[in-house]
C-alpha cells in the first residue's frame, strides 16, 4: 500500500533519532509498502528561529519571517534524505515549491490551496523516497509560506489526499491517543480508534494530538490516519468515519484545558444587537470567544458571560470599558483563573444519564462549576484551574475509562 508518514520534531530532533526514522521507513518499504515521508523542523528549531527573528526586528517582517522559519523544514527534508541513502535507499529531499503544495500569499497562516503531486509520483516511480518539507507551501509566483504552527501535520493529510494514499501515518513520541492525558491519569488508556469529529473535539479542547484543520481535511475525503509511535512498534490509534453502533461506553475520552479566562458584562440591557454590540469589537481585534452564557433576565437586565484564551484577556479587558458604555452595562468581571473539562463521545448528548453523572462527580469532588456548554458530542464544564488536573481524574474514573475496550 501506499501510505504518507509524518514525523513530527521530536521524532527527528538529532541524528540518532533521524537515522532511526530512515531505519524504520526501509523496515517498511522491505515489507513491501511504498512511502512518502513528510517531516517537521528538528526539536525546537522552529521556537528558536522565532526568537532569533525577534533579535534583529521587534516585528519582523512576515515574508522575510516565513523565509526563514521554512528552512527548518527544509534541514529536515535534507538530513533524512541523507540518512536514507546512507542505509542504501535512494531518497530525495523536497521543499514544497519542488513538492507541488500550493498556497495563497497569506504569510504565517497560508492555506493549501491544491497539491501537484507529479513530481513526488515520478520520484516513486523511480524509486526515490520522497521526504517533503512541512508546514510550507509556495505561491504561484514562487513565494514561500508558512501554513500556521503545527501544521505539517496537515501537509502530510493533504498528499495523502492528493496521492490517493491509503492512509497518513502521524508518528509521534506518543503511542497514540488516549482516554486522557496519560501525564495526569496514569491509568489512560490507548484507544483503538476514534471517530474524526471526537478527535477534532478532543484536540480543540485542549488535547495536543494533531492538528486541527489536518484532522478537518481527512474527515472531509475520509483518509484515514493511524496516529502512532515513531520510536516503539505500537498499534496506534486509527481515526476514521466510523463508530460502532452499540458502543457500550460513549465516552470516549476526557479533554482538558487549564488555559481559560471568563469575562461577565453585567446587568446588560435585554434587547436586540446586545450580543453583536459585545462580540464584534472583540471579534475584529482579533479575540476569539469560546464558550457564551446570557442568563435569563430580570427586569429586563441580564448578565452575559464567555469564554475567551487567558493570553486573550488583557487585550479583551482593553476593549471593555468601551463595549460596556455601548450596551449600558455599569460594569464587567474577569476571572483569568479558570480552566475547562469535556467529555467526549459520539452519542453523548443522546444516551442518558452522561450529563447527570457528570456533574455528580464535579460536585463529590468538591469542584464547582462555572458554566457548562454541550455540542452534539461534547460536555464541557468550565472550572477552577487549579483543580483541573483532579477533575480529570474523578471523571476518568467515573466513566470507568481505564477498563479495556
Ligand atoms: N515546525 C512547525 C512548528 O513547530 C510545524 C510543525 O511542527 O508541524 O510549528
Ligand atoms: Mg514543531
Amino acid at each position: 500500500m501506499l501510505v504518507v508518514q509524518k514525523y513530527g520534531g521530536t521524532s527527528v530532533a538529532d541524528a540518532d533519532r533521524i537515522r532511526h526514522v530512515a531505519g524504520r521507513v526501509i523496515k517498511r518499504i522491505k515489507a513491501g509498502d511504498q512511502v512518502v515521508v513528510v517531516v517537521s523542523a528538528m526539536g525546537n528549531t522552529t521556537d528558536e528561529l522565532i526568537d532569533l527573528a525577534l533579535s534583529v526586528s521587534p516585528d519582523p517582517d512576515p515574508r522575510e519571517l516565513d523565509m526563514l522559519l521554512s528552512t527548518g523544514e527544509q534541514m529536515s527534508v535534507a538530513l533524512v534524505a541523507m540518512a536514507l541513502r546512507a542505509l542504501g535507499q535512494e531518497a530525495v529531499g523536497l521543499t514544497a515549491n519542488q513538492a507541488g503544495i500550493y498556497t495563497r500569499a497569506q504569510y504565517g497562516s497560508g492555506r493549501i490551496a491544491r497539491v501537484e503531486a507529479d513530481r513526488v509520483r515520478a520520484e516513486l516511480a523511480a524509486g526515490r523516497v520522497p521526504i517533503i518539507a512541512g508546514f510550507q507551501g509556495t505561491t504561484d509566483d514562487q513565494e514561500i509560506v508558512t501554513l500556521g504552527r503545527g501544521a505539517s501535520d496537515t501537509t502530510a493529510v493533504a498528499l495523502a489526499i492528493a496521492l490517493g494514499a491509503e492512509r497518513c501515518e502521524n508518528c509521534k513520541d506518543v503511542e497514540g491517543v488516549y482516554t486522557a492525558d496519560p501525564r495526569i491519569v496514569p491509568t489512560a488508556r490507548r484507544l483503538k480508534d476514534i471517530t474524526y469529529e471526537e478527535m477534532l473535539e478532543l484536540a480543540s479542547q485542549g488535547s495536543q494530538v494533531m492538528h486541527n484543520r489536518a484532522v478537518e481535511l481527512a474527515s472531509v475525503y475520509n483518509l484515514p490516519v493511524l496516529v502512532t509511535s515513531s520510536m516503539v512498534d505500537a498499534p496506534g490509534t486509527l481515526i476514521h468515519g466510523e463508530s460502532e453502533l452499540e458502543e457500550r461506553n460513549r465516552v470516549r475520552g476526557i479533554a482538558h484545558d487549564s488555559d481559560v479566562a471568563k469575562i461577565t458584562v453585567r446587568r446588560v440591557p435585554d434587547r436586540p444587537g446586545i450580543a453583536a454590540n459585545i462580540f464584534e469589537p472583540l471579534a475584529n481585534a482579533g479575540i476569539s470567544v469560546d464558550t457564551i452564557v446570557q442568563n435569563a433576565s430580570e427586569g429586563h437586565l441580564t448578565d452575559l458571560s464567555f469564554t475567551l484564551s487567558r493570553g486573550d484577556l488583557r487585550k479583551a479587558e482593553s476593549l471593555m470599558p468601551g463595549i460596556c458604555e455601548s450596551v449600558g452595562s455599569p460594569e464587567y468581571t474577569a476571572d483569568a483563573n479558570l480552566g475547562k473539562v469535556s467529555i467526549v463521545g459520539v452519542g453523548i448528548q443522546t444516551a442518558h444519564g452522561y450529563a447527570a453523572r457528570m456533574f455528580r462527580t464535579l460536585f463529590d469532588a468538591g469542584i464547582n462549576i462555572e458554566l457548562i456548554s454541550t455540542s452534539e458530542i461534547r460536555l464541557t464544564c468550565i472550572i477552577a484551574a487549579d483543580r483541573v488536573n483532579d477533575a480529570v481524574r474523578a471523571l476518568h474514573d467515573a466513566f470507568e475509562l481505564e477498563r479495556a475496550e
